[in-house]
């Protein structure tokens, strides 16, 4: 069977046991009642608040605006939140203020619209918003921080490591050019000692002969030892400036000091020089073809030419040609000094630069491996170059490149 409730007492029972506030209002806004829990949220009694503004239960600032949303919702009420987005907020009867989450629903009595207001307080929730706001916002903060931290110890590190990628290369460099030094000093010692021994021991012999020499009939012997004696010093003289020249040359200490000159007539001069070095029957032929100035540097290119010729004199044979050309090439003066000499074995051509690297059809000859390392270096600081062809047992070319004009 079914059982029947009593409406009216279920809805007084609902009304008045309900935690949350209800407050019943008409349409303009008059205080019609409110349950028990609304008294005691508000703290109020019911005698006071009956046939009041719903506005004595919000705070003063809200009121002027309040009565306008009111008539509002008079025009068309219906059920909905009141305030969404605002943060709506109520007024205890000694004036302290709390916020409240508020639903409306209209409803019909006796032919008269009522609104029933529902009001939660939601300070609990509130404050638990507020304090996750807050936590939030500390830890933003942290990460913000600890982003900001990371970004800097990131930064040290980079710099850090950029410092011993720089000290690696600084070691590595130095190692290099330790390694580099003492390995030129041994090949500088074992190039000395062999080198250095037969002009010194020539001198020697020749200053014993010149001793025992002393009839003045000798005069002839006595010159021919004296000369030997000199030449064996301007070698050795030759060797000690290569030496010194190729140490200017790296520390940049060689200036190029260029000046106008006449290059045909030039490489006259260096040929007449050479020719105390030619041996039986051999002859420079010159191809000289520029009758223009050149601005160069004299000494550096009487250098680099007294090596390449004195090295065709000293890897050709007796009555061997020697030719030295020298053309135009644009804004560039070719200079080529040929031999038909032993030439320099294909498979040692690369190293031919080295400094102290000498081929080894060479050995019975005396030399330094210095003067084509020396030479390249000088062409190069004139904004030049130097190549070489050479064929082994026939014969080798040699080229400087020099611009026509160079700047101090
Ligand atoms: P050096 O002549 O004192 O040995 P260089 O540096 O002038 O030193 O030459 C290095 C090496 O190049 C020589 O030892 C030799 O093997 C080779 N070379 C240079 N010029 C010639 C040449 N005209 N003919 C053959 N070999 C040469």
């Amino acid at each position: 069977m079914k059982r029947s409730i009593d409406k009216a007492a279920l809805l007084e029972a609902i009304f008045e046991n309900s935690e949350e506030t209800i407050i019943i209002v008409s349409l303009a806004g008059e205080i019609l009642d409110i349950n028990s829990g609304g008294l005691k949220l508000f703290e109020y009694d019911k005698e006071e608040l009956l046939g009041q503004k719903i506005e004595v239960l919000i705070p003063e600032r809200f009121r002027p605006n309040h009565g306008a949303y009111r008539e509002d919702y008079a025009k068309s009420p219906e059920n909905r939140a009141m305030g969404v987005g605002l943060e709506l907020r109520g007024r205890k009867k000694d004036g302290s203020e709390f916020p409240v989450s508020v639903g409306l629903s209209k409803a019909q009595v006796a032919g008269e619209t009522i609104v029933v207001g529902f009001v939660i307080d939601i300070t609990f929730q509130t404050e638990v918003r507020e304090r996750l706001k807050q936590v939030n916002n500390e830890l933003e903060e942290r990460v913000r921080e600890r982003t900001m931290e990371l970004a800097r110890m990131v930064n040290q590190l980079e710099d850090t490591n950029e410092k011993l990628q720089k000290a690696e290369i600084e070691v590595r460099e130095a190692l290099m050019a330790e390694r580099e030094l003492s390995n030129m000093k041994s090949r500088f010692v074992s190039m000395a000692s062999h080198e250095f021994r037969t002009p010194l021991s020539t001198i020697l012999s020749s200053i014993s002969l010149v001793e025992k020499y002393q009839e003045a009939d000798q005069q002839q012997k006595r010159e021919k030892h004296i000369n030997r004696v000199k030449s064996n010093v301007k070698y050795l003289t030759n060797i000690l400036n290569d030496f010194l020249s190729m140490d200017k040359l790296q520390t940049g200490k060689i200036m190029v000091q260029p000046e106008p000159f006449k290059l045909n007539d030039f490489l006259v001069d260096v040929c007449e020089e050479m020719h105390d070095l030619l041996k039986p029957g051999q002859y420079i032929t010159q191809e000289l073809d520029c009758d223009e100035q050149v601005v160069l540097d004299p000494k550096l290119l009487r250098t680099i030419l007294s090596n390449l010729v004195s090295n065709a004199i000293k890897y050709s044979s007796e009555n061997d040609e020697i030719i030295l050309r020298l053309s135009m090439e644009g804004e560039y003066v070719v200079m080529r000094v040929k031999d038909h000499g032993i030439g320099i074995p294909l498979e040692e051509q690369e190293h031919i630069f080295e400094r102290f690297f000498r081929a080894k059809n060479v050995i019975n000859i005396q030399g330094t491996g210095l003067g084509l390392n020396l030479t390249r270096g000088i062409a190069e600081l004139m904004n030049g170059s130097l190549d070489f062809e050479s064929e082994y047992e026939k014969g080798s070319i040699f080229t400087i490149t020099l611009p026509k004009k160079i700047e101090s």
